[in-house]
């Protein structure tokens, strides 16, 4: 239990599907590739910046350009990641949904320095390039001098999930409309050869980014 069930991250609407476990929290967190980070910045301008993250361990990693304003901001932060599973078709647009799986982390990044911003570097390509580290250049000095790596841990963190068939009201079960879920998935495409790249096979450390970012949406391996 990440300390949240009672806390400023309890989820009030439609709270049953609130889970405060960690295994819930991460199983999401893994599974995702993109955070909506919300800080307040100093003239008190709330922002939320779409920007990709990594789960490592029971932390949450973010990294961005030292210039950036949001990675300047040394306050409390809000870091939500949203999976869209499914649209849910009801028999009233009332009670049409969305499947879903989202984690919201509240707190105050811990910025990293030394060995261990450069192993977040290094956990961040993993999370967003899977198996892709050793295939490119690694950052050099420069390069991780002008990034700001922020570790989040889920010390306050909750899920949410929807799964399942739309929940009808019972006086409209009988209407003629047609209800279901139409299955949402994250799934990558063929890649597509720079055209500076004379290397035209499509090599195997690429294959296995994509087939992992595939499993990871819920693909098999061989699509
Ligand atoms: C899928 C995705 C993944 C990304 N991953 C990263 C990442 O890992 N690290 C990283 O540093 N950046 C990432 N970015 C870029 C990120 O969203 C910001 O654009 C960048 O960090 C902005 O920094 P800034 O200091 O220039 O702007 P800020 O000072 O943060 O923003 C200034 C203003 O610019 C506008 N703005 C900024 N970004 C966006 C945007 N994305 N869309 C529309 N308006 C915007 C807003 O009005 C904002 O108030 C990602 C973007 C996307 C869409």
């Amino acid at each position: 239990v990440t300390g949240s069930e009672v806390g400023r991250t309890t989820v009030k609407r439609a709270s049953e599907r609130g889970r405060y476990d960690m295994a819930a929290i991460t199983s999401i967190l893994a599974a995702g590739l993109i955070a909506h980070v919300g800080v307040i910045a100093s003239d008190g301008t709330p922002v939320v910046i779409p920007m990709g993250y990594a789960l490592d361990g029971e932390s949450v990693l973010i990294h961005g350009s030292v210039a950036s304003r949001l990675m300047r901001a040394k306050s409390q932060v809000c870091v939500t990641v949203t999976i869209l599973d499914g649209l849910v078709v009801a028999r009233s647009l009332f009670n049409s949904s969305m499947n879903y799986r989202s984690v919201v982390v509240l707190g105050v990044p811990e910025v990293l320095v030394g060995d261990a911003k450069l192993a977040a570097l290094l956990r961040l390509s993993d999370a967003l390039l899977p198996g892709r580290v050793g295939h490119a250049r690694a950052p050099s000095e420069q390069e991780v001098r002008a990034t700001t790596v922020w570790r989040l841990p889920l010390d306050e963190a909750s899920a949410k999930v929807r799964t399942g068939p739309p929940i009808d009201e019972e006086e409209d079960l009988d209407l003629p409309y047609w209800a279901g879920v139409i299955p949402l998935r994250m799934l990558c495409g063929e890649p597509e050869r720079d055209e500076a790249c004379t290397d035209r096979a499509v090599p195997d450390d690429v294959r296995a980014v994509t087939a992992n970012i595939n499993l990871r949406g819920g693909f098999r391996r061989e699509l």
